[in-house]
């Protein structure tokens, strides 16, 4: 596989260590447990939209783009790492935002990634939830080049073909690591949302034949719809690298058990997962996605799901910068 042929910045801090999480493994007594530290991806406070961006800002540059625009959710933590670099690369940059849980927790509305965007001097528009985002993103574009700017557009958490480059590379390195230290992995399991991660891991561990499978933890949709979204782009991405072929639809397996009542909305095993991992291993999940990620691991594990002898690794997406919105419901 090459992706050297695509254009890239770079600026995430790769390699990302994989590491065991020896005291979260011995508590729960199932496998054990790694964890590859995509938190510390390095912008702004890390997290894996960073190497999505290091594809999608590479094609910006050579676009001569000088407005950037993208849409999430209010706590997005993809729209606060695009608003960093674009910063950096100093560019104007566009921001809608969804108000997809409806919370009016003013710590939800205007902490975290708000703070964060706004510190990174990024124009921000808010729209209802339920919105159609992809024509908002449009309509903004429009406005742009009407006063004669030059917009890109990168869609929501950055999951496009383009994006996904940045997960085919993170299973490369990952694949790297442990060809470099001899260790046998049996699973990887990371939280699912707009499907670029995952859809990108698949295609990088399938391309280079790693026979390691990938598990998505759903944070929004139920399993059948993730899995669909997520099939959808890995065969894009494939197509994009012109690879064709490779990737069958059984390897594409979520599990939807852990979404609780919809996106963003915390669950009882999330804010067990997010505690247990501070003060076990002194790491910070997110309520969003890698709590709930870790939380569908925990529980797996309770429920014998894997072998005691297995060595599963979990990818730490990032996002404990919006634990600072959900301070009610962590410290209650
Ligand atoms: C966006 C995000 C995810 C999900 O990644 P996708 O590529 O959107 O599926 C997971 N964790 C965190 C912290 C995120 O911000």
């Amino acid at each position: 596989m090459n992706i050297s042929r695509f254009p890239r910045l770079k600026f995430a801090h790769l390699p990302t260590p994989l590491e065991p999480l020896e005291n979260l493994s011995k508590l729960l007594g199932g496998p054990q447990i790694f964890i590859k530290r995509d938190d510390c991806t390095g912008l702004a406070t890390g997290g894996n939209k960073t190497r999505k961006l290091e594809f999608l800002m590479g094609e910006a540059f050579q676009k001569n783009a000088d407005t950037i625009i993208t849409q999430g959710a209010t706590q997005s933590n993809h729209v606060r790492q695009t608003a960093a670099i674009s910063a950096r690369m100093g560019l104007s940059c566009e921001i809608i935002l969804e108000h997809r849980t409806k919370s009016e927790d003013p710590e939800y509305l205007e902490n975290g990634n708000v703070l964060l965007n706004r510190l990174f001097g990024a124009s921000i528009k808010t729209v209802q939830a339920g919105s159609n985002m992809d024509a908002a993103l449009l309509e903004s574009a429009e406005e742009i080049k009407k006063k004669g700017g030059t917009p890109y557009i990168i869609p929501g958490g950055g999951s496009n073909p383009t994006g996904a480059l940045g997960y085919v590379n993170c299973a490369m390195e990952l694949v790297g690591q442990i060809n470099d230290s001899g260790l046998k992995v049996d699973h990887l399991v990371t939280a699912t949302g707009s499907a670029g991660t995952q859809a990108g891991l698949l295609s990088g561990l399938e391309g280079t034949r790693s026979g390691i499978p990938v598990l998505g933890i759903c944070v929004g949709v139920g399993k059948k719809a993730q899995e669909e979204k997520v099939f959808d782009l890995v065969q894009r991405t494939n197509e994009f690298l012109e690879i064709s072929g490779s990737v069958n639809r059984d390897s594409v397996v979520a599990n939807g058990d852990y979404v609780g009542s919809g996106y963003g909305k915390p669950t009882e095993e999330m804010i067990e997962a997010v505690q247990l991992m501070a003060c076990e291993e002194g790491i910070l999940l997110d309520p969003v996605y890698s709590g709930k990620g870790m939380a569908g691991l925990i529980d797996l594990i309770r429920k014998k799901h894997f072998i005691k002898g297995d060595n599963v690794v979990f990818l730490h997406t990032g996002g404990s910068v919006a634990l600072f919105a959900y301070r009610d419901i962590l410290t209650a």
